[in-house]
């Protein structure tokens, strides 16, 4: 028998499978799904067995054999197999890229490399036998020395010594120790033989004999008898107890938040929308629906009846929540309703985490997933439907390959399974609205609130006048105001601004410099928690320099506003204010994200101030008040959805207000209060803002009448990646059709990154027959022939932010 296998090598040519004989010993258990360990030229390397077969094509004594199972059962089921395939061709990547990405981290290789000495009596010289320590085998890393690498490239080219790579495949399962307490009488039995001087055996086994026949972890059982491991131990040799380590799954820790039960019953609206899922359901149609409800209209109660339905079926679900609003408030509301069939994957976990709720799915112990854009992969077998909440969100989108969209991935699945997708937005996506405007998507509308609440009342702050006015504050007079209103009343109150860090940047107020990553070509960003700059492209840190490095003027300034810089304002204005602060730098620590909101719901704060991670999911009564500082940071990103997003933010922001009985109200400070994102999202007019984006991006030829692919070159050498950009542009030029639109070559936004200048072209088609061959031969050209030179070249089909 051949096994048909993937490796884990991603270079051209070897993107594609390699046949392999399975001997004896494993045949029949070999499947595809299953992960093997295969030479590879000189190399042992993990490998996805795609298929198994009676015959290959080729000369089968020449066909290496199959070295080693990594899995007993399949890891990959028919489906995903299939997937990565077309995940593969879709996205451009290898497919190996694919295959990995539908699995957690934990289970992917580890390569080891190893230094082997060969023949020992050639390696004399000192600092190579020092740093063997007298062993024969040590990890490369050892090595790191000029002076030790060079003996070690001398040692391996006499072949004295040898480096090997070692496949290491951690298993990552977590196991405790268990304790099994024999019956009564065997206990009793050990207690009358016991030796007078051992009291506390003795304290141990009358405690047991009170637990005869149960079983405890270990460290519990210790703590329970207030005993130690010696004590433990003896009781353990002499027979009392027996001792076996246990697999365990790890709990993550959970909040536990209350929410409202079920409804009892569902609105006419609401039911409407389970009634046309459920019947696609049932009719195992792959329909996608838009689900179009503004905040608080009930959305999340349409996932959850229409889960319920499929589960009564005995089906799966999948539920797509983006990384941020995937709150301990988010999903405790699935684990209300459907218990422990429920597993939770989001990143906050930690790798061992994701792996346990990861197989809870793949053991079919679990019906749901709740997670974030990875879990899109989730490994059921009988999926019933799949559901993306906040569909427009650009963090759908992996910007790393392959660059999928969880969205498409979504549909396909619906499609292979034969059952409904769910997409769901108060602000959809312009291309999701436009296919449902088509008919390619059904639409289903939610327009008003469950509870009947009124919108809450929206006040657009013209900026500008509070400047003529004197007021250098970044709170206005009105919103100040109300801030104070609500601290009066002990309501609640949210800040939003879109920013990190104390300030962007540090200015210069003689000449102007502001201080410039050395690597990039962007400003460092200061942060006051290390009193440091950092750069957030490639990581680059220094000190705050005490004078301008151009012009030596000591008038060296923090400008502009942060979360940081806020909080001291807040402080200043509102001193009996207690304020929460949320943005990366204070939920870098695991568990923090929660921990915060669980204070600010329990009422421990009167302000909660942070940035985007704060504009959603939150649902707490006693917020009535939202402030939003700066409404114009997303408004001039120099990207074609800039308005979209600003629209998204300010009417998820808004409707974080005002969710219960009391009356909310929401303050959007700006410079530009005419722009039609900020005017239409005051009133939440989404059609409107559809209709007038539209015309914008038609004009301008942008998404969704266009579809466009984003071509993004770098090289250490600036003449170079002009070279290969314009290289790429006339081939590019060469194969598509007269229609499609190349822009570019152009120097990207941000120009350098990490000391490498940065190039890209945009490719605007509305059909191109041609596209995927011709980007295939361009990423052809890249890996045998570009990628040697020092050049990196990625292609985006479906880029969501250009920099
Ligand atoms: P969305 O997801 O659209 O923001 P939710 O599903 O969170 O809306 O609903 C908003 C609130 O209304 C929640 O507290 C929810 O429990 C409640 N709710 C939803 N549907 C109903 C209903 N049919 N009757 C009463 N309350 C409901
Ligand atoms: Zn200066
Ligand atoms: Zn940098």
């Amino acid at each position: 028998m051949i096994a048909e296998v993937i490796v884990d090598v991603a270079a051209y040519p070897i993107d594609r499978p390699f046949d392999y004989t399975i001997p004896a010993l494993f045949q029949g258990f070999i499947e595809p799904g299953m992960r093997v360990k295969v030479p590879f030229g000189p190399r042992k390397v993990v490998g996805y067995v795609i298929d198994v077969k009676e015959t290959s094509g080729l000369d089968e004594t020449k066909l290496k054999p199959v070295e080693q199972l990594i899995d007993f059962e399949p890891v990959l089921s028919p489906e995903l197999l299939e997937l990565s395939e077309w995940l593969a061709e879709d996205t451009l990547a290898y497919r190996i890229e694919a295959l990995q990405v539908m699995l957690p981290a934990a289970m992917r290789a580890k390569y080891e490399k190893f230094i082997v000495i060969i023949r020992p009596e050639a390696v004399t010289d000192e600092a190579f036998l020092s740093m063997l320590n007298g062993r024969e085998r040590v990890p490369l890393k050892a090595a790191d020395t000029p002076g030790l690498l060079k003996l070690l490239k001398a040692y391996t080219t006499d072949g004295a010594v040898r480096v090997e790579t070692l496949v290491k495949q951690q298993t990552a399962v977590k196991k405790v120790r268990m304790i099994h307490m024999q019956d009564k009488r065997t206990i009793e039995t050990m207690l009358a033989g016991l030796n007078k001087q051992a009291a506390k055996q003795r304290d141990l086994l009358e405690w047991m004999l009170t637990h005869a026949g149960e079983s405890m972890e270990a460290g519990r059982l210790m703590k329970e008898a207030g005993m130690s491991a010696t004590v433990l131990k003896a009781v353990i040799d002499k027979g009392a107890a027996t001792e076996r380590k246990t697999e365990v799954y790890r709990e993550p820790e959970t909040v536990h938040m209350k929410n409202s039960s079920a409804p009892a019953e569902l609105t006419a609206n609401q039911g409407e929308a389970v009634r046309q899922v459920t019947d696609a359901f049932h009719e195992e149609r792959d329909s996608v629906f838009l689900l179009h409800g503004i905040t608080g209209s009930g959305k999340t109660e349409v996932y959850l009846r229409s889960i319920e339905e499929v589960l009564k079926n005995g089906r799966e679900a999948i539920v797509l929540v983006p990384e941020i609003s995937l709150t301990p408030q988010m999903t405790s509301r699935f684990k209300e309703r459907f218990g422990d069939q429920v597993a939770v994957m989001h990143s906050a976990l930690s790798a061992g985490e994701k792996y346990d709720e990861w197989r809870k799915i793949h053991r079919k112990e679990v019906k749901v997933v709740v997670g974030a854009r990875s879990a899109v992969f989730a490994p059921f077998e009988n999926l019933g439907i799949l559901i993306l909440d906040e569909e427009h969100e650009s963090t759908y989108k992996q910007e790393d390959n392959p660059r999928y969209h969880a969205r498409d991935v979504a549909i396909w699945r619906a499609a292979y399974n034969r059952c409904p997708v769910i997409l769901g937005s108060a602000t959809p996506a312009l291309e999701s609205y436009a296919r449902a405007s088509k008919g390619v998507y059904e639409l289903l509308e939610l327009p008003t609130r469950v509870k009947e609440q009124a919108l809450p009342s929206v006040t657009v702050v013209d900026m500008r006048n509070e400047l003529k006015d004197g007021n250098r504050s970044m709170f206005s007079v009105p919103l100040a105001e109300a801030i104070r209103a609500r601290l009066a009343k002990h309501e609640q109150i949210v800040l939003f601004l879109n920013k990190r860090g104390f300030s962007s940047f540090v200015l210069c107020r003689d000449c102007g410099t502001t201080i410039q990553c050395p690597n990039c070509d962007i400003s460092l960003t200061y942060h006051r928690a290390t009193e440091n700059l950092k750069c957030h492209y490639c990581g680059h840190e220094e000190q705050v320099p005490h004078s301008c490095p151009e012009c030596e003027s000591e008038h060296i300034r923090f400008f502009g506003t942060g979360t940081q810089k806020a909080e001291e304002e807040v402080a200043r204005l509102f001193p009996e204010a207690r304020v929460l602060r949320m943005d990366v730098d204070t939920t870098r620590q695991k568990g923090s994200h929660a921990r915060l909101l669980q204070k600010f719901g329990e009422g421990q704060a009167d302000i909660l101030l942070g940035t985007q991670m704060i504009a959603k999911g939150l649902d707490f009564p006693n917020i009535t008040l939202v402030g939003v500082l700066a409404a114009d940071t997303t408004l001039h990103l120099a990207d074609f959805r800039a308005a979209e997003k600003t629209f998204q933010l300010l009417t998820q922001v808004s409707g974080r207000a005002g969710r219960h009985d009391l009356e909310g109200e929401v303050f959007i400070q700006t410079y530009t209060p005419e722009h039609y994102a900020i005017e239409l999202a005051k009133a939440q007019l989404y059609e409107p803002f559809y209709d007038m984006e539209m015309r914008t991006r038609k004009q301008f030829g942008y998404p969704p009448f266009y579809y466009i692919v984003n071509i993004q070159f770098s090289h250490e050498n600036l003449l170079k990646v002009v070279e290969y950009a314009e290289k790429a542009a006339r081939f590019l030029t060469e194969h598509l059709g007269p229609d499609s639109v190349l822009i570019g070559p152009t120097a990207s936004a941000i120009s350098r990154v990490n000391n490498r200048y940065r190039y890209q072209c945009l490719i605007k088609y509305k059909k191109e027959p041609k596209l995927t061959e011709t980007l295939q031969a361009l990423i052809r050209h890249y890996r045998t022939g570009w990628i040697k030179d020092g050049l990196l070249l990625s292609v985006d089909k479906s880029p969501v932010v250009i920099y």
